[in-house]
């Protein structure tokens, strides 16, 4: 039968409404915010599309959006709040009715708050409203918060923040409709997931070159037009390599450097001094530099100035400086960073790196963009075209999730600045409200007292020694040691030193622990195993838990509820109000700021409520300000919805910014709409406001974005942004640890704060290379289609990824007698597991990888006991440790990153060998969970079916 003529099956009714309503909202299958229109069907979910007007997704819907419905539907739902009966970590519970859970939760946190409110630990996981629970733990007064980012890229976030005012993701992308030349860094698949997407696609479809640096090639990878296949944590090395060759050959934008970047800067060449390697400054704390016309030193501010880049020079006052450029050249200079040099290290030769510098520089610089687009900057000069290169990088973990990420991170900006591709037509693009001024206002705020409000949110970006949160004798004052000399720049917290911080009662003992979102005791526990001990861990003294308490809540029957005393469960994102908000982690794109909501598309069918509105709730039950009106009312009795129309930051600004004003006419700031939520929902759930043609490149610099954003009430000054080659603020680090100022470091931390804290980037070995005897890198990749543990147990998804291999590369593998589907050993020096194996060409030699959160444990998720997700399934988080062994004096600092304290997940190495004896199943083996009352799961799973119209009568 020719194909198309096949008889239709009757029950296919290809005229058949498939829907009775169709309602807008926003997806949360994973990190990208994607607008979605639901079809609803009988009051059921039919089916979910993506929203072709949506400034994220323009329509594109990836497997996992499409898959909501099955996150929606799961069996895993929990189904009402629960309390602990049994032992912590076996999962028995009575269910109980939410006033009860409300009450308990409120007479604990009650009593914590009127004694020491720093002993309630609030960290939340990937939750998208940290705007709410940041400023709900300033009013608690606790200065334990922070989301997942310190487990994820705030080496990315921190990096970018204190060098060029912003990074990749959220806070800018390439220019896609311009860009010639991509270079692609690491695991990168599920942050900007369809943005990224759609943009490769644009790519590949003018002929761009898409260059892949990543240990191995999946997703993004696959489809690059060069794949390079570079040893984990060496990326560093690379990128300096790069520069070093830029610089060798003088193609360097020395224009851009001296107009936006502290490149001429001098920098007080005094060794020994306590201002040594400080920004030489006027009177009125300008910056200096060397003017070439006027032979003399004048302000850097001053836009008539011919600034220098090389050469010594000296101050009026006799001190010798010397322009940063010429720190930074003689840096990147050094032969250790030539490409001979590093070849070894990264495993890229030294030729490919030698082509790759001048590949770039081609394309910046003979390929140069020209846009006839007319633009004042912040002098007031005028300027008749917008002059770009079109280079533009990406990174997000991949070169995050290590010891030395933070330089890494600092390096890849710099790289960017020197080429004069940061904001220029063709580069990457600033997404409002970014580029923040360098470094970001707002500094971290410690406890006050009981009963007391913090005087600021409790993440921030210290300036200097003088802004960390530690008392007189340098100890750590959050639980978490963010923000101590451990973590100076932990602008995202450390959530993966928490439990075993609180277990020890470093710096000291906890009463509560509250988790949103995080399942600690799994997949996103740095060594699982010791994590769920830590858990249950009782003083021997008093034989009371170590932690005494611990609140959770979720949506789903995850790893950690079973480690918790009380349970509140959480809708899905289909059943509530959500704000995806400038506040927060906005959806701006490079020509527009952009921000959303969800809103309920179906009522939950179980006794569970959001989050969002728990909070609120138990805000005002502990009568925390700001959560109640003057005479103890509730300031938002109708919750969340009501938070988000009517809470204000400042006056007229809120989480949203889009119709505001009493009649919905302003945007950005305004008076309060009572009906912002209606036009959102009109506007199917998002509001978009576009820059001015004029304003939407060079915007660290550019007068009409800047007074365009400050109308927006993004900032509070249009002063211009400068961009930071080098940091001053590490620098005042390294000072304190080399004995000035008034805040220094306590002996034992002195030398670690002078290596690392170095004003210009460099490249140092992760710290795990130190574990000899173990030759291979072990790291994971997002697949495209999950999202942590959300995604492992949808039953769709499960189809896609049902378990995970180890995969290995196909040469090393022979060399090690190992066959395709052996069983493995996998041995770090903190654990062991026993997998498959699965070789595969396109992988680093020397790196094994898997799939990120696919394992389950056993009686979690309420998925089957055969389940390969339990049977085959595994994690390498049992083999990687959160803390790095002990150093002279025993003390164990965090396996992170020295600066900020991200966890080094990805340093981990280990060794491998066939397995004596094929086990029954993926190992370790954990006792399998109790379950609460769940749903019931279907052994068959005909989603479809209901909504199929009857068929017709023979
Ligand atoms: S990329 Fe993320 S937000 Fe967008 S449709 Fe896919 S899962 Fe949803």
């Amino acid at each position: 039968m020719p194909r198309g003529t096949a008889e239709r099956d009757p029950a296919v009714a290809t005229n058949h409404p498939i829907a009775d309503e169709v309602k807008f909202t926003t997806c949360y299958m994973c990190a990208c915010r994607c607008g979605i229109k639901v079809h609803l069907k009988d009051g059921g979910i039919r089916y979910i599309e993506g929203n072709q007007n949506h400034p994220v997704n323009h329509g594109v819907l990836c497997a996992k959006g499409s898959a909501g419905i099955m996150q929606h539907s799961s069996p895993a739902r929990l189904r009402k709040p629960l309390k602990r009966v049994g032992e912590r970590g076996r999962g028995e519970f009575r269910e109980i009715e939410w006033e009860e859970a409300l009450g308990t939760a409120a007479d604990w946190l009650g009593a914590i708050r009127a004694r020491d409110p720093k002993q309630l630990a609030f960290f939340t996981g990937r939750a998208q409203s940290q705007a709410l629970t940041g400023w709900g733990a300033q009013h608690f007064g606790t200065p334990n918060y922070a989301a997942h980012g310190g487990f994820c890229s705030v080496n990315m976030a921190a990096a970018g923040l204190y060098t060029i005012g912003g990074s990749f993701w959220e806070f800018g992308e390439p220019d896609w409709e311009r860009t010639k030349y991509f270079l692609l860094f690491g695991v990168a698949e599920d942050h900007d997931s369809n943005p990224i997407k759609i943009g490769l696609g644009k790519l590949k479809g003018r002929g761009a070159k898409v260059v892949s640096i990543n240990p191995i090639r999946t997703g993004y990878s696959a489809i690059a037009d060069e794949w390079i296949g570079i040893r984990p944590g060496t990326d560093g090395l690379l990128v300096l390599s790069l520069i070093h060759e830029l610089l060798r050959a003088g193609k360097i934008d020395a224009d851009y450097l001296v107009r936006y970047t502290n490149a001429p800067w001098l920098v007080i060449d005094d060794e020994g001094a306590a201002d040594h390697g400080l920004c030489a400054r006027g009177t009125g704390g300008q910056p200096l530099i060397w003017d070439r016309r006027r032979e003399r030193v004048v302000s850097g501010n001053d836009p008539e100035a011919l600034p220098t880049l090389r050469g010594p020079r000296t101050l009026s006052d006799g001190r010798r400086a010397v322009p940063a450029f010429e720190l930074l050249a003689r840096r990147c200079l050094e032969p250790r960073y030539a490409p001979d040099a590093v070849a070894a290290e990264t495993g890229i030769s030294a030729t490919t790196i030698k082509r790759l510098a001048a590949e770039l520089a081609h394309v910046a610089f003979e390929e140069a963009i020209v846009l006839d687009q007319p633009w004042t900057d912040c002098h007031g000069r005028h300027h008749a075209r917008m002059i770009g290169r079109p280079v533009a990088m990406h990174a997000m973990r991949g070169i995050s999730a290590h010891a030395n990420g933070f330089h890494t991170c600092r390096a890849l900006h710099l790289l960017q600045m020197l080429l004069g591709a940061v904001d220029t037509p063709g580069s990457f693009r600033y997404e409002p409200p970014f580029p923040r001024l360098i470094p970001p206002s707002g500094k971290p705020a410690g406890p006050v007292g009981p009963n007391t409000p913090l005087l600021g949110p409790p993440l921030g970006f210290p300036q200097g020694p003088e802004d960390l949160l530690i008392d007189e004798a340098g100890k750590a004052m959050r639980i978490d040691k963010a923000f101590s000399w451990e973590a100076p720049l932990a602008a995202h917290g450390l959530l993966h030193l928490v439990i075993a911080n609180a277990c020890k009662g470093d710096p000291y003992p906890i009463d509560t622990l509250f988790l949103y979102m995080a399942n600690m005791s799994w997949n996103s526990a740095m060594n699982t195993a010791r994590t769920m001990r830590m858990l249950c861990e009782r003083d021997a003294a008093t034989t009371d838990y170590r932690i005494p308490r611990i609140i959770y809540s979720d949506a789903f029957y995850s790893e950690m509820v079973a480690y918790s005393d009380l349970v509140l469960p959480d809708t899905t994102y289909l059943e509530r109000y959500d704000c995806i908000s400038l506040l927060d982690r906005p959806i701006s794109d490079a020509d527009a700021a952009a921000d959303a909501i969800r809103r309920p598309v179906v009522k939950p069918d179980r006794d569970v409520r959001p989050f969002q509105d728990v909070l609120i709730d138990l805000g005002a039950r502990l009568k925390l300000p700001g959560f109640v009106t003057a005479d103890g009312s509730p300031k938002y009795p109708g919750l969340y919805p009501d938070y988000i129309v009517n809470h204000e930051r400042k006056p007229g600004i809120g989480p949203l910014a889009g119709w505001r004003g009493a009649n919905g006419g302003q945007a950005g700031a305004g008076a309060v709409n009572p009906s912002q939520l209606e036009r959102y929902i009109e506007n199917q759930c998002f509001w978009r406001g576009e820059i001015p043609p004029e304003g939407r490149y060079y915007k660290f610099a550019n007068r009409t974005y800047l007074e365009w954003s400050q109308a927006m009430g993004f900032r509070d000054h249009a002063e211009p942004v400068v961009l930071q080659l080098y940091s001053e603020v590490l620098q005042k680090f390294r000072l304190a640890a080399r004995g000035h100022g008034r805040v220094q470091p306590p002996a034992m931390h002195r030398d670690r704060v002078a290596k690392y804290f170095d004003p210009l980037p460099y490249w140092y070995a992760p710290f795990e290379s130190e574990s000899a005897g173990y030759p291979l890198h072990a790291i994971t990749q997002r697949p495209m289609a999950m999202y942590h543990s959300w995604g492992s147990q949808n039953a769709w998804l499960r189809q896609i990824h049902g378990e995970n291999l180890l995969h290995i590369h196909r040469g090393r593998a022979e060399e090690l007698g190992i066959a395709d589907g052996d069983w493995v050993t996998v041995t770090s020096p903190h654990g062991r597991i026993n997998v498959r194996a699965k070789l595969m060409d396109g992988v680093n030699r020397d790196t094994l990888w898997t799939w990120n959160a696919i394992g389950k444990r056993a009686g979690a998720w309420n998925l089957a006991p055969s389940a390969h997700e339990t049977t085959r399934g595994f994690l390498l988080n049992h083999l990687i440790s959160e803390l790095l062994p002990a150093r002279e004096g025993g003390y164990r600092y965090a396996n992170a990153d020295p600066v900020t304290g991200q966890a080094a997940w990805y340093d981990l190495r280990v060794k491998i060998e066939k397995a004596p004896a094929p086990p029954a199943r993926a190992e370790p083996v954990f006792a399998a969970l109790e379950a609460p009352p769940l749903a019931a799961r279907p052994s068959v799973l005909r989603y479809g079916a209901k909504f199929r119209p009857p068929r017709p009568r023979a």
